[in-house]
């Protein structure tokens, strides 16, 4: 696969990034096939292939220019960043797109017995984790001496097996510290998935064609939330419907063939629509509402 003519995009290989990146691709309108060994995807319909990798590996793969471009995890690429700075070198990925998934936060969890009143509770203490960097980086900004004790993962059980106090682990929907009797208490930093690039400059025809990814990504983005709503109203009402429309720019007013009082309204709502919304809609006087979701939207 030739350098020159085709993008590589790192994209985890199994795990909680690799369902979303692959359908944000999807939307975007690649079209994958995957080889037998399941390391790369062939893009075929557009000169974009896809290697299969650890999501670990991807700031690094892209910095070093293996691939063009990666999708990663923000706390992922922090942590790298942070690591290169203390190992006196400079990280050099650049960061294109904030996307809209892989969402979660670094947050240090306490076991459930334990008092905690604070950063100031962390003095002394051992925390757990597989983000030394960054949590020494919080500890420095909160001025608070703690021993960082680094895993390489299973850092839910480390208090119970005596090997810290406290844990410093990425949390979602907090079900895993519940499983393993563990509360969150400090936010030490948010993430989401982002997608990035080498710092190497691409030549013309890929530049081009990460530009037009990058609209499409805009678009993909921009229609998550948005719906069409379509709805009858009388003509009177309009003030009042149009106000109830959430993130709505000017809707579209069609005449109701044989009823000269009454209307036909389209709208995009830039935000999600929700049964109270239609309630209220109803209510001010719209009736036979249609909620449509967007496919696709170009500005
Ligand atoms: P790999 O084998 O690729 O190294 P992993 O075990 O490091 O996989 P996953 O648990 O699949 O990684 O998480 C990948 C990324 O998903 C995380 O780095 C983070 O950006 C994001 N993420 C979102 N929610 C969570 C969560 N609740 N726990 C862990 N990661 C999450
Ligand atoms: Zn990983």
């Amino acid at each position: 696969m030739d350098r020159e003519t085709r993008l590589r995009l790192a994209v985890q290989k199994s795990g909680r990034l690799t369902e979303p990146s692959l359908d944000l691709l999807t939307r975007c309108g690649l079209k994958l096939s995957r080889g037998k060994d399941q390391l790369m995807g062939f893009g075929e319909n557009m000169p974009l292939d896809v290697l299969f990798v650890r999501d670990d590996d991807i700031p690094d793969l892209v910095q070093e220019d293996v691939c063009d471009l990666g999708l990663v995890g923000l706390n992922v690429l922090e942590e790298r960043q942070l690591e290169l700075i203390a190992r006196g070198t400079a990280a050099r990925f650049e960061k294109l797109r904030d996307l809209d998934f892989g969402r979660c936060r670094l947050s240090i969890a306490a076991p459930n017995e334990t008092r905690f009143e604070g950063a100031e509770s962390l003095r002394g203490k051992r925390i757990a984790t597989t983000y030394p960097y960054m949590l020494d980086r919080f500890l420095k900004s909160m001025q608070i001496n703690a021993e960082i004790v680094t895993l390489s993962g299973a850092v839910e059980i480390a208090p119970r097996l005596g090997r810290a106090d406290l844990i410093c682990d990425l949390v979602s929907t907090g079900s895993t510290l519940q499983a393993n009797h563990l509360r969150e208490v400090l936010t030490v930093a948010e993430s989401h998935a982002v997608l990035i690039r080498t710092p190497v400059p691409l030549v013309e025809f890929k530049a081009a064609w990460v530009e037009r990814m990058l609209l499409r990504i805009d678009g993909v983005e921009r229609v998550k939330e948005s719906k069409y709503i379509m709805l009858h109203a009388p003509r009177a009402a309009l003030p009042a419907i149009r106000k109830l429309l959430p993130g709505s720019e000017s809707p579209t007013i069609i005449p109701l063939e044989g009823f000269p009082e009454r209307v036909v309204v389209h709208a995009v709502c830039r935000e999600n629509v929700f049964w109270e919304t239609l309630e209220n809609l109803k209510q001010a006087g719209a009736s036979a509402v249609l909620v449509l979701p967007v496919e696709k939207m170009l500005a």
